[in-house]
């Protein structure tokens, strides 16, 4: 049976066109991902770029084969953009447009008059390298990014190597050779696309859920201010620790920190000052405590922290240097930054439960306010708690 290749790329600019709809309103309306975005440039581009090659073989072809040629690579272009996206920032836009540019000016000087291939080495070339570089930035991910990504590196490889196949049939055999016209032909190519298409659609409307998921897993742990753990995200992971360190008998430390007359520095500099001054002091501790340790937001200006294998001697130094790291944090929007005081309790090895140890830390740090504030105070260890 011959397939012949006007009715074909009817049929796949009616794919294209369907695939552009779904993925536009249900994936990226939703999401609003940079690379679901670029993803449907791609289509539109590689819609509008089949669209023009429909003149093919009537007087237009002269413009619209060029045209074809130069929406198919920037269609190629944006596959690059996106999957760069995933990882680190998009192209600069003369790198993305340098292959349409060049491609367009190939195909203009290559007689498209007469030529239906006109263009088709710089064509053929610039879309395997750009495919191949989307391609390379999938791969680049880390393994654990996604569920999806692998298949979507893997189909843009294939279709990296057909077009780079096409590429060197075109040039050793000639688009009128067997080899080009069996294997790489519109025939051939027009069929591999679309269901490159089809596979690329679903995969990145399932990558894109699984970002926003993520996403949504994480604004639902992490504190919006100071990108802290929110107080449910900390007693979670610290009950878990807690569990780890009682059946490993390690002892730990816990500081709950509690900014001093923080009220005063709202109502003197601003609430916005004050926010800063929250910022400051999540930094401070992030970058005092170790990165294994648990640090959260407990509460509007109090802080809570797990140092596992830490003695209660060594969480009271932690607690002075946090206080000296923030006052010697500089801001503009605060001229004064304010001081802290500590609560802090330790578990003794055994069964401690995380309630006692914060009501623990809680008194001591009552205590230190009613010191005078700007100190730590250590609570008495707190033996085993309820199993
Ligand atoms: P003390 O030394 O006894 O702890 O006095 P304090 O003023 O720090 O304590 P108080 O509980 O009276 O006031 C806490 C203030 O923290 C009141 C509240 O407006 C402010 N606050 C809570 N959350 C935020 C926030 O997210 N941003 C800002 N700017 N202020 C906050
Ligand atoms: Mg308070
Ligand atoms: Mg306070």
């Amino acid at each position: 049976m011959m397939l012949d290749t006007a009715t074909l790329r009817v049929a796949l600019a009616v794919v294209d066109l369907t695939l552009l709809l779904l993925f536009y309103f249900i994936t990226f309306r939703r999401t609003r991902s940079a690379y679901s975005g670029w993803w449907c440039l791609a289509l539109l581009l590689f819609l509008a770029g089949n669209a023009a090659y429909l003149l093919d073989g009537t007087p237009h072809q002269i413009w619209s084969n060029p045209l074809g040629n130069v929406l198919l690579v920037a269609g190629a272009a944006g596959i690059w953009a996106g999957a760069r996206s995933l990882r680190t920032t998009v192209p600069r836009l003369w790198y993305l447009a340098a292959g349409p540019a060049v491609t367009g000016v190939a195909s203009m000087l290559d007689q498209p008059a007469t030529n239906v291939w006109s263009g088709g080495p710089a064509y053929l070339g610039f879309m395997c390298l750009l495919i191949g570089l989307g391609c390379r930035e999938l791969f680049l991910l880390d393994r654990q990014f996604s569920r999806v990504h692998l298949t979507l590196a893997v189909g843009s490889g294939v279709l990296a190597a057909f077009y780079l196949g096409r590429f060197a049939a075109f040039v050793l055999d000639g688009p009128d050779g067997a080899v080009f016209q069996t294997l790489f032909g519109s025939v051939p190519m027009t069929i591999c696309s679309a269901v490159i298409m089809v596979v690329a659609s679903f995969t990145m409307a399932e990558l894109s859920y699984e970002q926003q998921t993520q996403d949504l897993r994480a604004r639902a742990t992490v504190d919006g201010l100071t990108g802290l753990l929110n107080r449910t995200a900390f007693l979670d992971l610290a009950e878990n620790e807690l569990r780890r360190l009682n059946r490993a008998r390690t002892s730990a430390s816990l500081i709950l920190a509690d900014l001093d007359h923080f009220k005063g520095i709202n109502d003197e500099y601003g609430h916005s000052a004050g926010d800063t001054a929250l910022q400051a002091f999540a930094d401070a501790c992030t970058s005092t405590v170790r990165s294994t340790d648990l640090v959260g937001r407990y509460g509007g200006e109090e802080f809570i922290m797990l140092l596992p294998g830490v003695t209660p001697e060594r969480a009271g130094e932690i607690a002075a240097d946090i206080s000296a790291r923030l006052q010697a944090s500089t801001s503009a929007v605060i001229p004064r930054l304010p001081t802290s005081s500590y609560g802090i309790a330790n578990t003794a090895p055994g069964r401690v439960d995380l309630d006692a140890l914060i009501a623990a830390a809680d008194a001591a740090l009552y205590r230190a306010k009613t010191l005078g504030r700007n100190r730590s105070v250590l609570a008495g260890s707190v033996e085993a708690g309820p199993a």
